[in-house]
């Protein structure tokens, strides 16, 4: 526990007279409001040492057993290349980087999803694809949503092709129906009327595992001016037809089987491709090619005018948090294996599948499926039941698809031993296998002529660059090194909680008892995992003061979604689904008024007053006008302006009055764990973003977990198992998110304790003071609480230094970057000014490291007020310096070289050297390049 937390007693001690507090206590008491500070401890108990959570850890993993699991459905076993394991999973370089929003310290995260971006663009047959979505099942209702937009049909219906994975339909129904969508789910070659929707989605192949030519339902769509979309398998499309081919605009699908593990679930990431033409309506980030200030080329993140933190309630979706670090695997898979590695693999998975088909016919079973790629449905009627029992004997998890039916998909890792396996299963009488296979002839292909791959893909030199071992490593090191995480440096980001993500933490996710296991494996082979989540849900509610919580959700956004549907749902069983109107304060994070929209709400905003509070008059009034049709109030608390709003029992007291419910946004709770619960103070519903407060690592803009605590009235209106047929709401493809990643936050929480979960938010919280102690006689701190305290964040103003020099905010967060810094969040929730949340994880050392830097630019910028040099003519201007920029023989600047490469206080032996200068973001969205250069490129 002590070692989580960043400043040792002494340091407090100091830190605290820097503050002006007598004690931790005595800072609390000042910065939350004593009417919601919680006076009992939490009761999780004491903090265990590491080697007790890894031994109960491995207890919980030898719970669940690891089986071969051919139930396929969408997720299938992998081989992850130990260099890719090694060297981006198990490596704090690329999983504690954040969201590349400042590219120039991003650069090898950037090049490595503009791999992943091409790899999908070439394996789908379409223009341009983003860098990852949650999952499968929300990436097609993405899609269902974009040809909403973009149809030319104004009908109201959305075809699915029953083929679909039911986890694909459930998501997909979820989401249609607050949109007012209609979706009708049939056979395509009998059920589809294309003039009466607006577009269709099939799955290519079918879950059934039929292939099928798609060409004449795509253009009957067309003809009526309908989209389609197409769910389609990535090793398949190494053999088949690609999407875009075929007619698709748009595809979508998992990228899990490029090496990542099942994980009872995820994380993995989706993909979404489209054509051309629908470019500006892509869900998500997007990676582009743009050139730096020497013209050289630069990657960034492209056309992020569409998102929800700049067109909020009408941005594309509410992705904020995706999937980067798992694309990033996905891609790398793409690349050690080459176009030539990945065919091999899909031949040899096809090849046994059609083995298996072969033996199966031959032993008496009705195989349904005749064209295929790696999956078959036997028809087995009344033996079914016996079957999967059988084979679960044997070590085997069949498909159970209901009707005597049962699935079979191979993949990468199946041997030959397994399908003999498989047979001897269906084996009426001892020793039938035996014989069969002795008389069975080699199977042929099963895949349909007219469906045959012939087009080339992934010719890009980088999928040939890297297929020796050597090679890969030196690749992904090289990447590594451009960028700046937490292995290097403070990423002060306020809202986003960069906090230490600590190895122990880190160490249970790639044990096979937690990664091999399939989402829908019988409830009797997870009881370890149903222990964690056991213990993890009633941990969360200890913090929180929630009654029940969902760990459905797969990132904030999805949880804000999900408490959303919670919320309509309940008032709907109250027979008041009138209840539509969402109050949003100004403040509030973008994807607040994106959820609500797709929630199907309207969105209402209630100003804040001078002092960045709820304006009470306003919210008054707001709740009075809207009273009868009042659904909910989403606030963030502490506020995004980090401070601890003293009236907020009052303001949840008139929400709940008027008949509304509270939707606190919990994505602050590091300043509240132990000292503040939201479920005491009027919240209805919480999200708590775990890849934030609960240690889950960032990513590079993902993985994350967004589960849901509720109150007791709202847990009947909880997402349920999306594969279920009798489920109507769920919001993520696998039933616990992304399982695999919860034993991060249960190690977290069980290392802390009570007493160490309580200490890391007031560190946290001292921390931000002794920062605003530090700096604001020069940087002016735009939002205070009581006692002037701020909560773990702190929004430094910087729009005057601007009037006054005309020195930018991204001027300063570019001249950090020569310091060696992450930039603070920039411009939210305030343009033109910086966010800093420094956690608890840091140390005073570290703390000063920053502030000394922040000092030393402000000095600089004296300089240009002082009227020494212009804006133009400084380093402000001129960051971040390249060694190129530096070392070349001109040099004709206002100031040193020296003062541009090593500002004070950085030393030349640990010299971060950014590896482009700054990017010029307008060139790259007017020239969109989303993909990596051709060979045809380097010939020119
Ligand atoms: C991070 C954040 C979110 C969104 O969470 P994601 O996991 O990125 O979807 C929502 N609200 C606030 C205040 C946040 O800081």
């Amino acid at each position: 526990m002590p070692r989580h937390i960043g400043p040792s007693a002494d340091d407090v001690a100091v830190m605290l007279k820097t503050v002006g507090a007598s004690s931790l206590d005595e800072l609390m008491k000042q910065t939350v409001p004593d009417e919601i500070r919680l006076s009992a401890p939490m009761g999780i108990g004491e903090g265990w040492t590491e080697e007790e959570v890894l031994a109960h850890l491995r207890r919980l993993a030898s719970q669940n057993q690891v089986m071969t699991s051919l139930i396929g459905q969408g997720y299938y076993g992998t081989v992850l290349p130990a260099v890719i394991q090694r060297n981006i999973l198990e490596n704090p370089a690329w999983y504690t980087a954040y969201t590349p929003y400042q590219p120039e310290i991003s650069q090898g995260r950037l090049e490595a999803l503009l791999n992943f971006q091409t790899m999908i663009t070439e394996l789908t047959g379409l223009d341009i694809a983003n860098a990852s979505l949650l999952d499968e099942a929300t990436a097609a209702a993405e899609a269902m949503s974009l040809a909403h937009r973009v149809a030319r049909s104004k009908a109201s219906a959305f075809f699915v092709d029953a083929e679909c994975h039911p986890q694909t339909l459930t998501v997909l129904k979820t989401r249609a129906e607050p949109l007012g969508i209609t979706i009708v789910v049939g056979n395509p070659a009998t059920d589809l009327v294309a003039s009466d929707i607006f577009g269709a989605l099939f799955q290519y192949p079918g879950t059934s595992g039929v292939l099928k030519d798609l060409r004449p339902f795509a253009d009957a769509v067309h003809q009526a001016g309908g989209i389609v979309a197409v769910a389609a398998d990535l090793l398949a499309l190494t053999l088949l037809t690609s999407p875009g081919e075929l007619g698709a605009d748009i595809a979508v699908g998992s990228s899990q089987r490029f090496g990542v593990p099942m994980g009872f679930g995820g994380p993995h990431a989706a993909y979404i491709a489209v054509r051309d033409a629908h470019k500006r309506n892509l869900p998500g980030r997007l990676v582009g090619v743009s050139v730096d200030s020497a013209g050289n080329p630069a990657y960034r993140l492209a056309l992020q005018t569409r998102e929800q933190h700049i067109r909020r309630e009408k941005a594309t979706s509410n992705i904020c948090t995706a999937q980067v670090l798992l694309a990033i695997i996905a891609g790398m898979y793409g690349v050690y294996h080459g176009p030539e590695g990945l065919k091999a693999i899909a031949r040899r998975v096809h090849g046994l599948t059609a083995t298996l088909a072969a033996g199966l016919k031959a032993l008496g079973a009705t195989v349904e499926t005749s064209h295929f790629f790696d999956t078959i449905t036997v028809q087995a009627g009344a033996a079914a039941q016996d079957i999967l029992v059988k084979a679960r004997a044997a070590g085997i998890n069949l498909r159970d698809a209901g009707g005597g039916r049962l699935g079979i998909s191979l993949d990468e890792t199946t041997t030959a031993e397994i399908v003999y396996a498989v047979w001897t299963v269906f084996e009426k009488t001892a020793g039938q296998v035996e014989s069969m296979a002795r008389g069975l002839s080699a199977a042929g292909s099963a895949l349909p002529d007219t469906l045959n791959r012939t087009s080339a893909f992934m010719t890009q030199p980088v999928f040939r660059s890297c297929q020796s071992e050597t090679d890969m490593l030196r690749y992904l090191r090289r990447l590594a090194d451009k960028d700046l995480a937490l292995d290097r440096t403070m990423i002060p980001l306020g809202s986003c909680t960069m906090k230490l993500n600590a190895t122990v933490e880190m160490l249970p996710i790639t044990w096979p008892g937690f990664s091999a296991i399939h989402p829908f494996a019988p409830a009797e082979q997870t009881t370890g995992y149903q222990a964690l989540f056991d213990d993890l849900e009633r941990w969360l509610c200890a913090v929180s003061g929630y009654d029940a919580v969902s760990f459905q959700p797969n990132s904030g956004a999805q949880g804000e979604y999900a408490g959303l549907l919670a919320i309509s749902a309940y008032h709907r069983h109250r027979g008041q689904e009138n209840r539509n109107i969402c109050l949003i304060p100004a403040s509030a994070h973008g994807t607040n008024p994106a959820s609500a929209q797709m929630a199907g709400m309207k969105v209402v905003v209630v100003k804040c007053d001078a002092g960045g509070n709820i304006d009470l008059a306003d919210m008054r009034e707001k709740v009075q006008v809207h009273a009868a049709d009042l659904s909910v109030f989403m606030i963030t608390y502490p506020s995004t302006h980090g401070v601890f709003e003293q009236n907020i029992r009052e303001i949840c007291d008139l929400v709940h009055e008027a008949g509304g419910q509270v939707y606190v946004d919990g994505a602050n709770m590091n300043a509240q764990v132990g000292l503040a619960r939201p479920g005491d103070y009027g919240g209805d519903v919480s999200h708590f973003n775990l890849h934030k407060t609960f240690c889950i690592p960032h990513g590079g803009g993902g993985p994350g977990m967004g589960p849901i605590g509720v109150k007791a009235h709202l847990k009947d209106f909880l997402p349920g198992n999306p594969a279920a047929t009798e489920t109507s709401l769920a919001v993520s493809a696998a039933p616990f998110g992304s399982a695999s990643i919860l034993p991060i936050s249960w190690a977290y929480i069980r290392l802390m304790g009570d007493a160490g979960l309580t200490r890391a938010t007031q560190v946290a919280v001292l921390n931000a003071n002794y920062i605003v102690s530090r700096l604001s006689e020069v940087y002016p701190v735009l939002y205070r609480g009581s006692h002037n305290r701020v909560a773990h964040e702190c929004i430094l103003d910087l729009r005057p230094i601007k009037d006054q020099t005309g020195v930018s905010v991204d001027d300063i967060a570019k001249r950090l970057v020569d310091y060696g810094f992450h930039a603070p969040t920039v411009s939210f929730p305030v343009a033109g000014t910086f966010m800093i949340e420094p956690t608890e994880s840091e140390g005073k050392a570290e703390l000063d490291r920053f502030c000394d830097a922040m000092l030393g630019i402000r000095a600089e910028i004296g300089a240009v007020e002082a009227g020494r040099l212009s804006a133009e003519q400084s380093a402000l201007r001129h960051a971040p310096h390249t060694s190129d920029v530096v070392t070349a023989d001109e040099w004709d600047r206002a100031y040193p070289r020296r003062q541009g490469a090593f500002p004070e206080g950085v030393a030349f032996t640990t010299k971060y050297w950014p590896p482009v200068g700054r990017i010029d973001n307008a060139h790259g969205d007017r020239n969109l390049v989303c993909t990596c250069p051709d060979i045809s490129e380097y010939m020119e």
